[in-house]
């Protein structure tokens, strides 16, 4: 069909909009064709279409053309639109007479500010279903339209893009998906950076998060793993520090007898100052027996 009866018609066209599944995509750029990406002379770009056709009928062909020819294609919300033109005739009327009438003024700014009291969706005519989704967290929802050519990068009146009143991970994470999934599509009527859809998420991206997640895991279990060590070694070292001071204590008393009654000295003796002692009995009667010597 695109080297047939439709070529040259095709030939003509300065931009085509297309609806078309990515799997069915390489059918019209196929070789022969008068669009494939070699042709000569080289055809015209192709856009995807920014409304959503369901089926390839005649009547939704005519509707999409017709609702294509009443776009305003615009980088600014359709308020900040109204408010632009609003001054610039607010300015006309400045050239005309020196100082503006109140009611002039009126006038300009009235317009604007009706346009921002428009605050329920269901008057919001920028308000698409994709921001409907997005606000519900219908994340399957969200990847539907978006694989119908609803375009995230429309502004809402109050100049919300779709994936910013995405309130749940999972709504979000939709986005990026979908963004990670035709990240390359070279036939989007958008930027990603006016859809305000951050990084996109790819089977890549997804396995670069596991090993990241991983690698935190295992050096937070090393981290654990050392703590664990440097307290066994603490304590070790403590350990050694009491038994070399009892080892010195021991020398001190190289008689091994009790300093109060004379008896061998058991296995875990009492120290008092520089004395040691077969019992804590021992311990005071000597301790009593000292004092009372100071005494006398
Ligand atoms: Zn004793």
């Amino acid at each position: 069909m695109f080297s047939g009866e439709f070529a040259n018609a095709l030939k003509k066209c300065s931009r085509i909009y297309l609806s078309v599944g990515r799997s069915l995509k390489h059918l019209i750029q196929q070789p022969g064709s008068v669009l494939a990406k070699d042709a000569s002379p080289p055809p015209p770009p192709i856009v995807r279409l920014p409304v959503p056709v369901q089926r390839p009928t005649v009547e939704a062909a005519t509707q999409a053309f017709g609702q294509i020819h009443n776009f305003i294609f615009a980088d600014q919300p359709g308020w900040q639109l109204v408010q632009n033109e609003s001054s610039s005739s607010k300015k006309a009327n400045n050239n005309n007479t020196k100082k503006p009438s109140a009611k002039r003024q009126d006038g300009g700014d009235g317009v604007v500010d009706a346009v921002q009291k428009v605050v329920s969706p269901e008057e919001d005519e920028f308000y698409t279903d994709l921001h409907k989704a997005a606000e519900e967290g219908q994340a399957d929802k969200i990847i539907e339209l978006l694989d119908a050519g609803f375009n995230p990068a429309l502004s809402d009146v109050r100049g919300r893009k779709p994936y910013q009143l995405a309130q749940t991970k999972n709504a979000r994470d939709a986005f990026r998906t979908w963004r990670g999934a035709h990240e390359e599509d070279d036939d989007l009527c958008f930027s990603w950076e006016d859809s305000l859809i951050p990084e996109g998420i790819t089977d890549d991206t997804l396995a670069a998060k596991q090993a990241k997640e991983k690698e935190k895991q295992a050096k937070k279990r090393a981290r654990q793993k050392a703590k664990k060590a440097e307290e066994k070694a603490k304590a070790e070292a403590e350990k050694k520090k009491e038994e070399e001071a009892e080892a010195k204590k021991k020398a001190a008393h190289p008689s091994q007898k009790c300093d109060n009654c004379g008896n061998v000295l058991p296995k875990k003796p009492f120290y008092a100052a520089s004395f040691a002692y077969c019992s804590t009995e021992c311990v005071r009667e000597h301790k009593r027996k000292l004092q009372l010597a100071r005494f006398s």
